[in-house]
């Protein structure tokens, strides 16, 4: 028989690096906080529709990588609907405000959330076709400041900081402005223009994102198309003066609080709904996928999704390509995350004991201790090394420990070895 594994492009996720993953998660809920970020969870997958309308039909997301299914209707009273796993969050979260009519509080909401996306995109370091992010939106009505360029910078601060507090050091923050969308429709023609005439000089792909989605191209890495690209119009050239201005003061914000950061007019990024600031993390840890995470301002998104105005900012990014880079740093410093050692390795010794340990472990766990609880089947050779493997130390409960409340203990560092009473036993072990 054939073993099945895990699908191309997935894995799992075992302990100890499940600790982490765990870590990161944490960092992020409690900086997130901070800034008042309150938790959302949005389904896995999502009417079809909402990613063609929300992150738009010519991008690659959409044409090539999404998993779609068409789901058969179970009764004569119910449709079938097209389907399709979430390859990203942020259309579900403006659907998700629209229909719980969020906006009506008249508050800018502020929402974080930690989930599986999925992408079927080409497996490789970094790149997964099941891959968690973790993201963020501020998004809201234009009464309640969703528009204010201040909210950008407030966002990229607490990326910042979210990044500094994890311990990631070596990030660099990219950003530019795409413009408003009456700005967009200028550029584009005049990109379109400005490539006519070069484009069958370039690469296949590039060829076919100048007919269909000229912005790609500029988002593309392909060192052979390079040159032509350097030549291209610059969007910095196209933007209006309010989006000028509103650029200007994002950048003034940050500078204010020290956030560093470099303008690269090429970053446009893959989806369609950005307005005005676009951003990326990158980190030269992760090779050609260098991307920590990457976000901007999508103030017409609620819109296209027959919401009201609901101007925003949001990112998201990788948490395994967070996790690679903290391991690469890390490894260097400290090795591969180890388990955790148990504070103790409680052994029955014999079967008639086992009962009574699972009570005692009980007991010691309710006060808070890690507990790995042996069996009173095992030798008590076997019971010591396997002990020796998983906790600080051991517990020996027979009959005499069982009748006295007087239990034995052995650290397994100091090899030392002592008796203790029952009810002094969780203090003594924490002690330790
Ligand atoms: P995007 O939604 O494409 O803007 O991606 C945001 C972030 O998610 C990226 O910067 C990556 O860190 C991460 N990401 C996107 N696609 C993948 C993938 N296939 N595998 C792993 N991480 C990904």
């Amino acid at each position: 028989m054939t073993l099945l594994k895990a699908v191309r492009g997935t894995r799992d996720l075992l302990p100890p690096e499940t600790e982490l993953w765990d870590r990161v998660e944490s960092t992020a809920r409690r900086v997130f906080a901070r800034y008042n970020f309150g938790e959302i969870r949005t389904p896995v997958f999502e009417d079809t529709q909402l990613f063609a309308r929300g992150v738009g039909e010519e991008t690659d997301i959409v044409s090539k990588e999404m998993y779609t299914w068409e789901d058969r209707a179970r009764a004569q009273s119910e449709k079938s609907q097209s389907l399709t796993l979430r390859p990203e969050n942020t259309a579900g979260v403006v659907r998700a405000y629209i229909e719980h009519k969020l906006g009506e509080t008249g508050l800018l909401q502020k929402l974080y959330y930690i989930g599986p996306q999925f992408r079927r995109e080409r497996p490789q370091k970094g790149r997964y076709r099941q891959f968690w992010q973790i993201g963020a939106e501020a998004i809201g009505p234009p009464s309640a400041g969703s528009e204010s360029p201040l909210r950008d910078a407030e966002v990229l601060e607490m990326l910042a900081s979210f990044l500094d507090e994890l311990g990631i050091t070596g990030w660099t923050l990219v950003l530019n402005s795409v413009g408003s969308a009456s700005d967009r429709p200028k550029y584009v023609a005049a990109l379109r223009d400005a490539l006519a005439p070069v484009k069958d000089q370039m690469s296949p792909d590039n060829q076919r994102r100048a007919e269909t989605n000229p912005l790609r191209v500029l988002d593309s890495k392909d060192p052979a198309d390079e040159a032509i690209i350097a030549t291209l119009p610059k969007i910095a050239d196209y933007l209006d003066d309010e989006s000028k201005a509103h650029f200007a003061a994002v950048l003034a914000a940050l500078d204010a609080c020290g956030v560093k950061y470099e303008v690269n007019p090429r970053l446009v990024r893959g989806l369609d709904y950005y307005t005005r600031t676009t951003f990326e993390f990158t980190h030269g840890g992760l090779g050609a996928q260098n991307a920590l995470l990457g976000g901007g301002r999508y103030d017409g998104l609620s819109e296209m999704l027959g919401g009201p105005k609901a101007p925003g900012i949001g990112f998201a990014m990788g948490l395994d390509r967070l996790i690679l880079t903290l391991k690469t740093a890390e490894g260097a410093s400290s090795g591969a995350p180890q388990f955790a050692l148990a504070d103790a390795f409680l052994a029955p010794l014999g079967e008639a004991l086992n009962a009574p340990a699972l009570e005692l472990a009980r007991e010691l766990r309710r006060h808070g201790l890690r507990i790995e609880l042996g069996d009173g089947t095992f030798r008590l050779r076997k019971s010591f090394e396997i002990g020796n493997k998983l906790a600080h130390n051991i517990i020996l409960l027979g009959e005499d420990e069982q009748a006295s409340g007087i239990l034995t203990v052995k650290n397994f560092a100091t090899g030392e070895q002592t008796k203790i009473p029952r009810g002094e036993l969780a203090q003594t072990l924490k002690n330790s």
